[in-house]
């Protein structure tokens, strides 16, 4: 939909990055323009600052905010990379068409922080951390799944903007599997769900989409069914048109005993 702003500013520098009131920032524009945006008066375009998307680092890969979901499937990874598939699976959990994997951004997929932002829930099950720039010109980490706090909710603050996503070579290295569901064949994702296990025998679980903000929980070892049981009973289920507490605990505990048995076997 047309957005009736004033302005729309390119950004070139870190220093184009201060907003004035009213100013927001414009990653893919996927969802921005989906719906109306009260008081929304200028645009600060990230995608013009030029960001490499995807840079190989000293042992992982750094993921540019601005990198699309499509031009993250389409990376070649590296072959020691063998929870990559997780990247295909995660693109495709989107509710999206092609057209606008072309545009979402990975780091406005995280700044929604919608329960079914599937790239914030391969980012959270690849231990990822975000490179947050701060309004004062400095840099702060922090993981992805302390950054993502409840549905539409981060722990950004005003004028903060996020730069990348450092995945380490550990989590891209171990064993992965997932699963989605939804109600309909093609609905938003009401449960997602990813086991990994790393070469040190570390088994990471991770629950999104079922649940308010990402849940993550490690076990040193292979864990038990009744392990596995017992982290689900302590959670919180989301509630919303996409699926019903009881059913989305249901199912997500159906699939986090597949998903662990399968990086176990
Ligand atoms: C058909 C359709 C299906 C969709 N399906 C899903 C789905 O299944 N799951 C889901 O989670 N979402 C879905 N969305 C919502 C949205 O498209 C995605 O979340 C997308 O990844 C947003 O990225 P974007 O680059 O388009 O963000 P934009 O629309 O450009 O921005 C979204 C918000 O994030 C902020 N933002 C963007 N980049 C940054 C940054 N680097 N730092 C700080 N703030 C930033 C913007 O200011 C804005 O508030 C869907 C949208 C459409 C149109």
């Amino acid at each position: 939909m047309d957005l009736a702003v004033e302005s729309l500013r390119a950004a070139r520098t870190r220093a184009d990055l201060r907003l004035a009131p009213g100013e927001r920032l414009l990653a893919g524009g996927t969802w921005l323009f989906s719906e109306p945006q009260p008081g929304v008066t200028g645009l600060v375009d990230l995608t013009t600052l030029g960001w490499e998307p995807l840079e190989r680092t000293r042992d992982g890969l750094r993921v540019a905010a601005t990198c699309t979901v499509e031009q993250l499937a389409a990376h070649t990874p590296d072959p020691a990379w063998t929870a990559w598939p997780l990247v295909g699976a995660c693109a495709d959990a989107l509710l999206m068409s092609f057209k606008v994997q072309g545009q979402a951004t990975v780091g406005g997929n995280v700044a929604m922080a919608l329960p079914a932002g599937a790239m914030t829930a391969l980012l959270v099950a690849l231990d990822a951390v975000a490179v947050v720039w701060t309004p004062d010109g400095g840099e702060r980490r922090s993981a992805v799944a302390d950054l993502v706090v409840g549905p539409g909710c981060t722990t950004l603050a005003p004028g903060e903007v996020l730069r990348a996503f450092d995945v380490p070579g550990h989590a891209l290295r171990a064993r992965a599997a997932v699963r989605q569901v939804s109600l309909t064949a093609v609905g938003r994702s009401a449960s997602l769900v990813v086991a990994r296990r790393d070469a040190d025998g570390t088994v990471t679980l991770t629950v999104t989409a079922a649940t308010p903000r990402p849940v993550q929980h490690r076990f040193a070892s292979l864990p038990t069914s009744t392990q596995v049981s017992g982290v689900l009973a302590g959670l919180e289920w989301y509630d919303d048109v996409h699926g019903a507490p009881d059913w989305r605990r249901a199912v997500t505990t159906l699939l986090a005993h597949e998903v662990v048995e399968e990086v176990t076997a």
